[in-house]
């Protein structure tokens, strides 16, 4: 049996994600040398025009917020939360709510592949493709070209800070081994787009409430490494959306459509204009 719904829509949300402590996301392992950097942040070339940054078009290799970091988290700090809908196979009692454990489907912690839920739907089933689409996509996210001005005029070198950190040793009592961690600076903000795909029957309030949750864990946990000490504190602004449909075949954007206002309003009012939404509900 294969899935036979039809796409209705897409809905695009523009997302700032500011970092409120220094952010460190990994990149590929370099060879360390002596008086070296230990931890290097992933980094990738970006073009930027000259309008935007000090004049002049360049290409600049600025550390980014990968699509797959952010999903990846949100969607493991969801698993803490959701309920998976368990195959007949699994005699796991799914009328009682799970509290703040890991599932019990999981395998050595992977992720849920029940493929029915609400978080397989939107992030997709774990080693189970094709049982269902896979709602949400998130973009790479760039820092925004104020936060480029902000790295140019703040830091000496590059667009990371260095951080030292140092091991204490128990029985001297003294620092040893420093290391050199790369960090995006505190106040950074990355800009991208999460893209959410609705189907037949799907239940936008439920995805987009699931959105959000996913959101707030995240502002109160850590994005990259090193979190229990401090690293990667964000927040997470909402300040844009585009919805376009399927309209007698032709994909048109719909942006104004009154359930989509009214579902965001619901869950993101600060998307919605409120006077824009009163006015759609008055024709
Ligand atoms: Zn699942």
């Amino acid at each position: 049996m294969g899935f036979d719904k039809l796409l209705e829509g897409v809905l695009k949300l523009k997302v700032i994600i500011r970092a409120k402590t220094g952010l460190h996301i990994g990149g590929a392992k370099e060879n360390v040398e002596i008086g070296g950097i230990d931890n290097i942040v992933e980094k990738l070339k970006v073009f930027f025009t000259a309008e935007k940054v000090n004049g002049k078009d360049k290409f600049l290799d600025v550390p980014y917020i990968p699509g797959s970091s952010l999903k990846g988290k949100m969607r493991s700090l969801l698993e803490w939360i959701e309920k998976p809908q368990y195959s007949d196979t699994n005699n796991f009692d799914n009328t009682k709510p799970v509290a703040l454990a890991p599932r019990k489907e999981d395998k050595r912690g992977q992720p849920c592949g029940c493929g029915k839920c609400k978080i397989c739907k939107l992030f997709g089933a774990h080693q189970a493709q094709g049982q269902e689409p896979v709602r949400l996509r998130f973009d790479d996210f760039y820092p925004t070209c104020d936060t480029i001005k902000l790295w140019e005029n703040t830091l000496d070198s590059g667009y990371v800070e260095i951080k030292v950190e140092n091991m204490i040793n128990r029985i001297k009592g003294v620092a040893e081994n420093p290391r050199h961690t790369e960090r995006v600076i505190a106040g950074s903000e990355f800009e991208g787009y999460i893209t959410l795909r609705i189907f037949e029957g799907d239940n936008l309030d439920q995805f987009l409430e699931t959105l959000k949750t996913g959101f707030e864990m995240l502002e109160d946990d850590y994005l990259g490494g090193s979190g229990s000490r401090g690293y990667g504190r964000v927040e997470i602004k909402l300040v844009e959306y585009e919805y376009k449909k399927i309209d007698n075949g032709k994909y048109v954007n719909a942006s104004e459509d009154s359930e989509i206002k009214k579902a965001l309003k619901g869950v993101f009012p600060e998307l919605v204009n409120e006077g824009e939404v009163q006015n759609a509900q008055a024709l």
